[in-house]
């Protein structure tokens, strides 16, 4: 095996990337080393390469970035592999948990008090290679199609946002029709929403939507239907998305936060905390491994086709446009093959 790979690395604490050789990484103790097939690209990327105040706060360069993956098994260094056999098609929880502390010992090990993340505080998959911790390595079913093994991340955020919210016979209300709110759609309606209307202001999105399971799009929701809606699943982290998902639950609706305004959301807790009994709850990541089982049997059964959100197949090298063309808001997913 040769040496040296080609990575896209966040290299300086500044905007941008470098698409750069650097060493094949080792798998360590309790690691695999996989040969990355596909990887996609996901919103925090963009944040990554912008340099934003998330990224800032999460990031100390140089890392090597990506973490939505699926990829070949090449090496086990391990005594306890439990299924893991080399050659298996495998996946990244992205949330590494240290499965010590106390959200670990209680089954939340998604939101570990020592949580590391894959491609973010630690090196990911926009590589020809990566290592991957034995603990957050899921082995995919074979028969799912490989584009769609890398999107199973987002796929299980929107998995774990909808189950979480009951929605069998609900009308349901999406605020942002990015890739997530896209999966949120398909899952809502799997899971048997009576109506799912999709929010978003890209024509170009709004018609993914529709094929991914809206029954309507809109580019806003109209005064007369502010407060219709059983639960309100808000994907978007647009500040007026936000504040306005409190007005459109109806009283003793459900509100699922899940998107990350840039800015500070200030609400009127007695006029919806109180007087509209509303249920609030906010999803942070999948739950390990409760919702890749889930998000499998989706894609397994084809009451979730990945596919049609896939609008991109770019090659590592061409990650700079890649970002261009997420940018543009004229993208679903876009796959890369390093
Ligand atoms: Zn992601
Ligand atoms: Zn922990």
């Amino acid at each position: 095996m040769k040496d040296t790979m080609r990575a896209v690395v966040k290299n300086k604490p500044e905007p941008g990337v470098s698409i750069t050789d650097v060493p094949v990484p080792e798998a360590k103790k309790d690691e695999v080393l996989i040969k990355v097939i596909k990887a996609s690209i996901c919103g925090t990327d963009i944040g990554i390469y912008d340099w934003g105040d998330w990224a800032k706060g999460h990031i100390t360069p140089p890392i090597v970035i990506g973490h939505e993956v699926v990829g070949e098994i090449l090496e086990i260094n391990s005594d306890d592999p439990r299924d893991l056999k080399i050659g298996d098609l495998v996946s990244s929880e992205t949330h590494i948990y240290c499965g010590q502390c106390y959200q670990c010992g209680v089954g939340n090990a998604h939101i570990c008090e020592n949580m590391k993340l894959f491609g973010i505080s630690r090196d990911g998959a926009f590589a020809e290679y990566a290592t991957l911790p034995i603990a957050t390595t899921w082995k995919n079913d074979p028969t799912i199609p490989v584009d769609q093994m890398s999107v199973q991340e987002p796929l299980g955020n929107a998995v774990n946002v909808v189950t979480t919210a009951n929605v069998p016979g609900k009308r349901v209300l999406i605020y942002g029709l990015g890739p997530t709110g896209l999966c949120a759609a398909a899952v809502a309606k799997a899971y048997g929403a009576h109506v799912v209307t999709g929010i978003d202001p890209s024509k170009f999105r709004q018609n993914l939507g529709k094929e991914m399971g809206c029954d309507e799009t809109f580019d806003a929701v109209s005064k007369e239907r502010l407060g219709s809606f059983d639960i309100v699943l808000e994907m978007s982290g647009n500040k007026q998305a936000t504040e306005e998902a409190f007005e459109a639950a109806r009283l003793c609706g459900t509100i699922i936060a899940f998107g990350i305004p840039k800015e500070k959301i200030c609400i009127d807790w007695g006029k919806y905390m109180i007087n509209k009994e509303l249920t609030i709850k906010s999803i942070f990541g999948r739950m390990i491994w409760d919702t890749w089982h889930r998000t499998s049997d989706l894609l397994l059964s084809k009451k979730v086709d990945l596919g049609k959100i896939i609008t991109h197949e770019l090659k590592l090298e061409e990650f700079e446009k890649a970002m261009e063309i997420m940018k543009s808001g004229e993208a679903g997913k876009i796959i890369l093959t390093p």
